[in-house]
């Protein structure tokens, strides 16, 4: 048998006939990622191998440290070709790691190559890539066309101007792109001198003076109805754990003057204000009908001195391990007990806390929305066989799969859109393992409609999202 055949991930013909007869012909709707829109709108082609699938890619980063790399050929000044080179160096040490699969199965996809990466291999690997990208349909936009992605969903700081989404929306290119409201900056009081410029950039972007708390809550809701206003029907947040202590609005408007003003700010007063923010942030979702999503637990920039040198996001970052199930419920609770708790979805960072995360969903569903609440796929490390597993293990254990809204790629870098198919091959493994071993029922229309529906419709009909044409959303 040779690597990444047909029958990748698939270990039984159930479960390959569940992937190939259900699975595989979904469409895409990736409803979270971090792509940039700028690239999308303007159909950004790719001149090499290191643009599309080394730049800014901070999961191989790790790996060619692990290798024991020197810094220039990840962040450092290497040219493209240097920093693919020692790219290759390392894939053959990347064995079991997710890195090797992702690899070999984008280079399978994209360039139809199938030749392991290696050192003997490179140079014809990027010379052949190289020019399908300079010459072929491998553009920004048409990669998103041939892997059939109908909506793509990016990360969007509420200062943001969304003109490139306008644009995307306002073209028949084949697939909507709606921006997410991630307020992150918002609640970073504890760092008073990048807050006040950004405070600064929220009162251009909103077009308001900003005097106190109640101008400053003023211009981020101005900013969410303009988000909405452009197809938005999404936010995000990324946490160490849920901010749920309540507090008071004079409270909050003094700590926001504090920080405003440069004065430094406590631990406790960042938890309460934070706290305010993120229930303002519930009330402002739930009104507009929008779904949130928590990415909660990763333990940021953990190394000061590569921090210092490389700044922060450039791969120096693990699983925490805050204690989540209390926050958690109590911040889903205090927007529930106003009825204002919209459509949400968790995702965990850290796999001790997969039933943690699958239980707190089941406190807080309601008639209004089938799987109202939902545990998010696998996230950043998790994002692989295993924690994929694990996470599909603890829902269908505590809640219902057949509600779960499938998987996003969470990515940066165009080359992830096979990650569906990972995910894909995945769960219809498991489903189909379980059919032969008479765990589940043989019974193709039951299992194969709810792959269908967790590969695309769930999300479809969840999300609430304008997509256009009917006749293209499946
Ligand atoms: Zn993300």
């Amino acid at each position: 048998m040779t690597f990444i055949t047909e029958k990748f991930l698939l270990h039984s013909e159930t479960a390959c006939r569940l992937y190939q007869d259900y699975a595989a012909a979904q469409p895409i709707l990736d409803y979270h990622s971090h792509l940039p829109p700028a690239d999308v709108a303007q159909d950004r082609r790719f001149q090499n191998l290191f643009e599309i699938a080394l730049e800014g890619d901070h999961y191989k980063w790790r790996a060619m440290r692990a290798n024991g790399l020197s810094e220039r050929y990840c962040t450092g000044d290497a040219s493209a070709k240097e920093k693919f080179m020692a790219w290759a160096r390392t894939v053959p040490h990347t064995l079991r790691n997710p890195l090797y699969d992702w690899t070999h199965l984008e280079l399978k996809r994209y360039f139809a190559i199938e030749e392991p990466l290696d050192e003997t291999t490179a140079d014809l690997i990027w010379e052949r890539a190289n020019s399908m990208l300079q010459h072929g349909d491998l553009t920004a936009q048409g990669i998103l066309r041939k892997f059939d992605v109908r909506v793509l969903c990016t990360s969007d700081d509420p200062c943001d101007t969304l003109d490139h989404h306008r644009q995307i929306n306002h073209s028949d290119c084949g697939f909507r792109m709606f921006p997410t409201f991630r307020p992150d900056k918002a609640l970073h009081v504890s760092d008073p001198e990048a807050f006040a410029v950004w405070v600064k950039r929220l009162e251009l972007a909103s077009g308001t003076g900003i005097t106190g708390l109640r101008s400053f809550l003023g211009a981020l809701e101005s900013r969410h109805k303009y988000f909405h206003e452009n197809g938005c029907r999404l936010s995000d947040h990324g946490l160490d754990y849920c901010y749920a202590s309540p507090c008071a609005e004079t409270r909050a408007s003094a700590i926001f003057s504090d920080a405003r003003s440069g004065r430094s700010i406590s631990t406790e007063d960042h938890e309460a204000f934070a706290s305010f923010l993120m229930l303002f942030f519930g009330r402002l979702d739930a009104g507009r009908n929008w779904t949130k999503q928590l990415h909660l637990g990763a333990l940021r920039n953990v190394n000061t001195r590569r921090q210092r040198e490389l700044g922060a996001d450039t791969g120096y970052d693990s699983i925490g391990g805050w204690p989540q199930a209390a926050m958690l419920s109590k911040y889903l609770d205090l927007l529930e007990q106003e009825d204002a708790l919209p459509r949400t979805i968790i995702y965990n960072n850290n796999p001790a806390d997969n039933y943690v995360f699958a239980t707190a969903i089941g406190s807080f569903q309601d008639s209004r929305t089938a799987g109202k609440i939902q545990f998010g796929s696998g996230w950043w490390f998790l994002d692989q066989k295993d924690g994929i597993r694990w996470q599909l293990n603890a829902l269908s254990s505590v809640g219902l799969l057949s509600r779960f809204i499938g998987m996003v790629t969470d990515s940066r870098s165009f080359m992830s859109f096979p990650r569906h198919e990972y995910f894909r091959r995945v769960l219809c493994n498991l489903l189909g393992g379980e059919i032969e071993r008479g765990e589940l029922p043989n019974d193709e229309k039951l299992i194969g409609s709810m792959i269908q529906n967790i590969c695309f419709h769930n999300a479809r009909n969840y999300l609430q999202l304008e997509l256009g044409d009917p006749s293209k959303a499946g």
